[in-house]
């Protein structure tokens, strides 16, 4: 009878380099060069994007090793541990690696604990007593930080999933411009798309599959399937070589980062949300370009923000007025306002402008001075006492789901067109 290993792997780099997906990747491959096999697909679990001490995009991994004896599991976790110790960048102070190995089955307690860490903050100390309780060993390098998010990685149910291929450079082309035929990725996006997706934002000739850190990764390409992102991976083409590929199962574009809530007094910082609530001040454009409205409800208000780098979501957003009803998707990061994701606007209220009178040979009249009412410019008719007329304006904006552009999109928010 063979056993199951999860293993959890996380918080092995620095914003200088490394990646704990590719520390994944060289891990899986010396595993299976000495025979080892592996279980299913190895997953990228995307945790709290507001937690404290991430790099990037708080992503942790894991996988499963099916073994058939006490002394391979024990070979296993020995080649684990040494890769995760000489890999991981541990002269970085924020680097606090985490690896948990567990051959027990996934209790509700684990994907719970899951859940909160892709949702909420926890504790170094949460992580270990759960890993006691339900006898998972965790090994902690320096303060052992990445025990939280090895474990929810281990744990998380993975039942909405996407998948992403990830390609690796070779180590002397790490923090050189990475070489990637844009054509390519048009032909591969043509081709693929929505099966792939988030692959390029065409109006601003900017390709989404490609990174901008020194870290080994060349590309990632997100799809619904595994063999979507494969035969993606074929269509591209490059001018440097790639080390090696791996395709990870994982929770990115699900928005399971998102708590529901009725009252927008229930919000709080570092969390992610969907309510629902008025607009209360209209949009402004703030120093940066960044575009600020108030939504409310009876409970409450918080400041919406669509950030710069949206781009063009910041003009869908400049056209909502007082009194519409939206549903926004976002997180509340340490400024307090909510950084937008989406929005749904429910309700568009009514506008209206106010206009002078029209004259009865039907052209618009001009005032003719103040308290002195209106006078027609065309055939000279004046009304002393007339008043303005409230026009209902035309809206810019029409009912519906606004997006970010892939370029802004976080990791682990739901495009629209994955239903
Ligand atoms: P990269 O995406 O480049 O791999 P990263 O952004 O994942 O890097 P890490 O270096 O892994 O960042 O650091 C994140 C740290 O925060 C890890 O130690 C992880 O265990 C911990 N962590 C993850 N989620 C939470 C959470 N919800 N609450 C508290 N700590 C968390």
């Amino acid at each position: 009878m063979k056993n199951i290993l999860y293993v959890g792997i996380d918080d092995t780099d620095s914003s200088e380099g490394m990646c704990t997906t590719y520390i994944g990747a060289l891990v899986m491959d010396e595993l299976k060069h000495y025979g080892f096999q592996l279980k299913g697909h190895p997953r990228l679990i995307r945790l709290n994007p507001f937690a404290p001490f991430k790099t990037r995009g708080n992503g942790a991994i894991s996988f499963n090793l099916s073994l058939n004896s006490g002394k391979d599991a024990k070979k296993a976790k020995k080649l684990i541990l040494n890769r995760v110790e000489n890999l991981s960048e541990l002269q970085h102070k924020n680097t606090n690696p985490g690896v948990v190995f567990y051959d027990g089955i996934i209790t509700p307690e684990l994907e719970t604990y899951s859940m909160t860490t892709v949702q909420k903050i926890v504790t170094i100390e949460n992580a270990q007593k759960l890993a006691v309780q339900v006898g998972a060993q965790f090994h902690k390098f320096k303060n052992g930080r990445g025990i939280i998010g090895a474990l929810a990685a281990i744990g998380y149910p993975l039942e909405d999933r996407t998948y992403e291929l990830l390609a690796y450079r070779i180590p002397e082309n790490y923090g050189k411009k990475r070489k990637i035929n844009y054509k390519s990725v048009l032909e591969m996006n043509q081709k693929t798309y929505p099966q792939t997706f988030d692959n390029l934002d065409e109006d601003e000739d900017y390709i989404a599959i490609e990174p901008h850190t020194p870290c080994p990764i060349l590309y990632g390409i997100r799809g619904e399937t595994p063999e979507a992102v494969i035969k993606a991976h074929g269509i591209l083409k490059t001018c440097e070589t790639i080390e090696r590929i791996v395709v990870y199962a994982t929770n990115q574009h699900t928005d399971n980062h998102l708590l529901k809530i009725d009252h927008i007094s229930q919000m709080d910082k570092c969390k992610c949300y969907i309510a629902q609530g008025f607009v209360e001040n209209s949009p402004k454009t703030i120093e940066g370009g960044h575009v600020i409205f108030n939504l409310k409800d009876d409970s409450g208000s918080i400041d919406c923000a669509a950030y710069e780098p949206t781009k063009g979501f910041r003009d869908v957003v400049k056209n909502l007025k007082d009194g519409d009803l939206l549903k926004v998707y976002g997180g509340i990061g340490n400024k307090g306002s909510l950084n937008l994701e989406k929005i749904h606007v429910l309700k568009l209220a009514k506008v209206y402008e106010s206009r002078n009178p029209i004259c009865e040979c039907g052209k618009r009249m001009k005032s003719a001075g103040k308290n002195k009412g209106y006078k027609c410019m065309n055939c000279g008719f004046k009304l002393r006492y007339g008043t303005k007329n409230l026009i209902e304006v035309k809206r810019n904006i029409k009912k519906g789901f606004y997006e970010v552009p892939p370029a802004a999109r976080r990791h682990l928010s739901k495009p629209l067109i994955r239903k």
